[in-house]
């Protein structure tokens, strides 16, 4: 039997309830596949361990986190509780520094039964990957105000990091083996930084000559996405423009109760949904913990990749799986979506729909 030490990070707001329900159906793919055991550790991390312990990421979550195989995480802030600069906490972004996960992968699927916000109906199913550690990002707590009348925030974009966020990339359009095609979205025809974004692009573009690639302008992207989003399979693109993005992407297929993440590193990796704390709805239980479940999905999927674990891989696929026949059942839809499960509710039936395959 193979065990892997799982850190979970719950976090705030919603964050504990949604992870509850990854939790409960991991348990159950556990039970189902064999061969496997997730050794789970909760650690404390958020804004109510800032104001319990003083640090959103205390030194102890953050050593743990870096000694596990894989860390799931919740979401994490509160707008009320703050710095005293009056920035939000943001320890889900900290740790992606900390752990240099430079891929952000946040796919967008619409899965048949979740009501379309489009009137184009084509399948929408495309990966956005965010560079997480670098972009607009980089200058988070270290912007400058000049007498309170002018402010600045600077753009870092290196040739390491954008080289290793684009070969991330076609990487998973090869996984993938939809459309080969990466799109690169930037704004080179206005910055120097993003101009240079699209050289480094362009040069390891070279090192595939299987998978297609073009280029975008985020601003003509936003508008396509929204358009004709069938025409893309993953798209790549720097920190800030990824954050928005990723958003848009959420919203064209039903939400960010339906878009999962993942931050991936060389040596590390967080799984998350997309979504923040939602304040207004946590504690009532009728978030969508789908996004989780299927960040929980893709834990799986990596982790059974990067240890050649197949049972790991058949259970993540499971999972989708199950997600899927729930969706399209019309079982799992929560408020969000216009059904009335209840957060638990929808956990328990994705549970209960796993299947071997
Ligand atoms: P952050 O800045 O931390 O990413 P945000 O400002 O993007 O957070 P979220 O907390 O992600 O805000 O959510 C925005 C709104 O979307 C919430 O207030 C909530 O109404 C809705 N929402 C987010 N996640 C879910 C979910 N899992 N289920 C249902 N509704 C959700």
């Amino acid at each position: 039997m193979r065990s892997y030490h799982i850190a979970v990070l719950p976090g705030d707001g919603i964050g504990p309830e949604v992870v509850a329900e990854g939790l409960k159906v991991l348990r159950r793919a556990e039970a189902l596949f064999g061969g496997f055991r997730l050794e789970c550790e909760t650690l404390a991390a958020g804004a109510r361990c800032y104001l319990k312990e003083g640090d959103p990421l205390p030194p102890h979550t953050l050593e743990r986190a870096h000694a596990a195989d894989a860390i799931y995480l919740g979401a994490m802030g509160d707008p009320a509780i703050r710095y005293p600069d009056g920035t939000e906490l943001a320890p889900q972004v900290t740790i992606r520094f900390a752990l240099d996960l430079y891929a952000g992968i946040r796919p967008a699927r619409l899965y048949p039964g979740v009501p379309p916000v489009l009137t184009n109906r084509q399948p929408i199913n495309f990966v956005v990957v965010r560079e997480s550690t670098e972009g607009l990002f980089a200058s988070m707590g270290g912007g400058s105000v000049l007498r309170e009348e002018t402010a600045v925030d600077t753009q870092v974009i290196t040739r390491r990091g954008t080289e290793r966020v684009v070969r991330a990339a076609f990487e998973l359009a090869r996984q993938r083996g939809g459309r080969r095609k990466v799109t690169c979205v930037d704004k080179a025809n206005i910055f120097k930084s993003f101009a240079f974004f699209r050289r480094v692009f362009a040069e390891v573009a070279r090192e595939y000559p299987d998978v297609e690639h073009d280029f975008g302008y985020v601003d003509a992207i936003a508008m396509k996405l929204v358009l004709a989003p069938e025409q893309f399979d993953v798209l790549v693109t720097e920190n800030m423009f990824g954050d928005i993005l990723s958003d848009l992407a959420a919203g064209i297929v039903g939400g960010l109760g339906m878009a999962p993440s993942a931050d991936i590193g060389d040596a590390h990796a967080v799984f998350q949904p997309c979504h923040g704390t939602a304040p207004d709805i946590a504690g009532k239980g009728i978030a969508n913990p789908l996004a989780a479940i299927l960040s929980a999905a893709m834990m799986l999927a990596w982790l059974g990749e990067r240890r050649a674990d197949a049972a790991l891989r058949q259970a993540g696929a499971a999972i989708e799986r199950a997600v899927a026949e729930g969706l399209s059942r019309r079982e799992l839809l929560g408020p969000d979506l216009g059904g009335a499960r209840a957060t638990p509710e929808i956990g328990a039936r994705v549970a209960a729909l796993l299947e071997p395959g």
